[in-house]
């Protein structure tokens, strides 16, 4: 018999089909909610004026890149291998219903073991503190673990890890290429995963926090109200983030003085 999660994952273009939110999206992602937490007036900014391009996003994207490489592959094979093999390291994209809204994602890396998701991982790759867990890059993964809860997966034993990792952290090109493997292996030995960050000497912190249903429902409680056009943009009440926002010039709810 065709598992749950299987037939599901291969009807998401379906499920993409039919909804209209918020400026017109067919789905929300995992990554607008998380930013929704930073600033809602910064993710409608984006929406109203596209996207702008930083120096330090465009930074932090080659370095995602060149850390998280992985082998392509077909959905079919993936499938196949996540239900047969003793462990695999996979990002692919997810979509799943709930609380009255499509939402979708694609985390950095989910590690499987024996056909269920132990870990999943997002990657944060930062010039600041390495040490401070923000409450949009909690939410983010929370989202990530509720899609894998809605697809149909075994989520009882699934960690949320967010690894933050400074720019500034010396590194090769062979540790590079080798970061996706040492941070699995040690994910799944929680004795390694402290050997790992103390030889980063604070360069690189993982946090780690086990998935919860109940804390999923209740950020999309907070953030569903938005999508669904029943309030206007909340803009962040922190100066500090506008100052470092890239819409402060434009955006008309900014704190920032020029
Ligand atoms: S300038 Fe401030 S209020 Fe406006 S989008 Fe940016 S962070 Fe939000």
């Amino acid at each position: 018999m065709t598992k749950a999660w299987k037939k599901n994952l291969e009807s998401i273009p379906s499920l993409l089909k039919e909804n209209e939110y918020r400026h017109g999206v067919s789905a929300v992602s995992a990554s607008s909610i998380g930013t929704q937490y930073f600033c809602e007036m910064k993710l409608d900014q984006s929406y109203i004026h596209g996207e702008i391009e930083t120096e330090e996003k465009s930074e932090g994207d080659v370095l995602h890149e060149e850390l998280l490489a992985m082998e392509a592959t077909t959905q079919k094979t993936l499938l196949e291998d996540i239900e047969t093999r003793r462990l695999v390291v996979a990002s692919f994209p997810l979509a799943a219903e709930a609380e009255g809204l499509v939402l979708v994602g694609v985390p950095d890396a989910v590690i499987f073991q024996k056909g269920r998701p132990t870990h999943v991982v997002e990657l944060k790759t930062i010039r600041r503190d390495a040490s401070i867990l923000y409450d949009g890059q909690r939410a983010q993964t929370t989202i990530y673990g509720l899609l894998l809860d809605q697809v149909g997966f075994d989520c009882r034993d699934l960690k949320l890890v967010v690894v933050k990792l400074r720019r500034e952290a010396p590194m090769s090109e062979q540790q590079k290429s080798q970061f996706l493997d040492a941070l699995t292996s040690a994910l799944i030995s929680d004795k390694n995963l402290n050997t790992l960050a103390s030889k980063a000497d604070g360069h690189l912190v993982p946090h780690s926090f086990p998935y919860r249903r109940d804390e999923a429902i209740r950020i999309l409680s907070v953030t569903r109200g938005y999508w669904l056009n029943q309030r206007t943009a909340q803009p962040t009440s922190n100066p500090n983030k506008c100052r470092a926002c890239e819409f402060r010039k434009i955006c008309p709810s900014s704190l920032a003085r020029e």
